[in-house]
């Protein structure tokens, strides 16, 4: 299956990745970046990725052997002519991303599909300054894309079907799966997670369990594969504030205010495991604190599971209302994206929606609004209290 020529632009962690994914589906693929150092280290990147796939029989060795032999690396912009479909993973740099469209509508034909693999700008407002911007949209690709099977596929406010068709075939020739999503901040999984760590700081805060008790319970109660805190210290305290903020000046919803917690700890220099001490202390890379945690009883643990479950599906809930995805394409995402054990509103038919609302309301207290129930949770629990 050779049909098809693909191009990225930019050929660092995520370029790479996508390519290597585009070579296996079977495209001809142009990797560009304007470093040419970077865009060897790319190419070599994936070279030694489909090799090392081969020895793990991810794919066989005369597949890797295609794959790489469907490689080209692009000297020039222009050597994207031909190209259906680009997908850009350039820096998340608002001013780069819109010059660089620019240049790609010159350089490619005026059929071509343009994909942003951005995680937080709007792709609305990337494609500002383009001329055809229904061919503009989102390709959000999960890292490593070898190993995350799900691609957002974002609608941007100019985007045409024909650019999401493209898109979203695209990324299944990858083996990916597709979900289609609006262009609002976070798109569904950054969104949809808000509250797995901000709901968490909260119950923290208010000494109603310790961090390392808190972890232990979504774990092992949740199913989730890590716990809020060790994720906070292994993506970096900092990070995670920087991305708490910037949701909140996309949208101050009180929900998405950043917490003073991690506002401390930056300011202390605790940012986690890349400094020896986030919530947890690490020594050489590894974690020196016992186990910790035990100190809630069942109903104690339930109900820590339960309030940041809520707001999980609370989140998910304003998200569909709003219209940024299907419920279950929420499900899908989170599931995928994230590896949850169950996707927000799997848990809300588990949990039931009268319950959800009721924990809800009760933190609500009829004027925290950050506990405000959405209103498809509302018509949810309306709808399960008349059946
Ligand atoms: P990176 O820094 O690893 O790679 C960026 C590459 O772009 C570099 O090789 C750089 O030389 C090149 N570059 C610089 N200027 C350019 C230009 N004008 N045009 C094209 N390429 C240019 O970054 P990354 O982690 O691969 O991120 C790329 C994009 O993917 C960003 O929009 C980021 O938000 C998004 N993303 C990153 C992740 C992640 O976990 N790293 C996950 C999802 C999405």
């Amino acid at each position: 299956m050779t049909t098809g020529v693909l191009g990225v632009a930019g050929a660092g962690t995520m370029g790479a990745g996508i390519a290597q994914l585009a070579c296996l589906g079977g495209y001809q693929t142009r990797l560009w970046d304007p470093v040419p150092e970077a865009l060897a280290a790319g190419a070599e990147r994936l070279r030694a990725d489909l090799g090392r796939g081969a020895e793990r029989e991810r794919w066989s060795a005369a597949q890797a052997e295609a794959a790489a032999g469907r490689l080209t690396t692009a000297s020039s912009l222009d050597e994207f002519e031909g190209c259906g479909l680009v997908i850009e993973a350039a820096p998340e740099d608002l001013r780069l991303k819109r010059e660089l469209y620019v240049r790609l509508e010159a350089a490619c034909g005026p059929d071509s599909v343009l994909a942003t693999n951005t995680s937080s700008l709007s792709v609305t407002e990337i494609a500002a300054e383009a001329e055809r911007r229904e061919r503009i949209c989102g390709m959000h690709f999960f890292n490593p894309p070898a190993l995350m099977k799900l691609v957002e596929v974002v609608a941007g406010e100019a985007t045409a079907e024909r650019a999401l068709r493209t898109a979203t075939d695209a990324a299944e020739r990858m083996g990916r799966t597709a979900i289609r999503c609006g262009d609002s901040p976070g798109f569904v999984v950054n969104r949809c997670n808000r509250p797995f760590v901000l709901e968490s700081l909260r119950i923290l805060d208010q000494g109603i369990a310790g961090h390392a008790e808190i972890d232990r319970v979504l774990r092992e109660d949740g199913g989730y594969r890590m716990g809020p805190f060790e994720l906070m210290d292994l993506i970096g305290i900092d990070v995670n504030l920087e991305v708490a903020r910037s949701f909140f000046r996309q949208r101050p919803e009180p929900r998405w205010q950043p917490h003073p917690i991690q506002e401390r700890m930056v300011a202390d220099g605790r940012l986690g495991r890349k400094t020896g001490r986030g919530f947890y202390e690490y020594r050489d890379g590894k974690r020196l604190d016992p186990a910790g945690g035990g100190e809630l009883d069942d109903a104690g643990r339930r109900s820590v599971l339960e309030r940041v479950v809520s707001q999980l599906v609370n989140e998910a809930c304003f998200a569909a209302d709003e219209g940024v995805a299907e419920p279950a394409d929420i499900d899908t995402a989170m599931r995928l994206g994230l590896n949850h054990p169950r996707g927000p509103f799997e848990w809300l038919d588990e949990i039931g929606a009268e319950r959800v609302e009721a924990i809800l309301e009760a933190l609500h207290a009829g004027s925290d609004e950050r506990y405000r129930p959405a209103p498809l949770l509302q018509r949810r629990a309306r709808s399960a209290h008349s059946n």
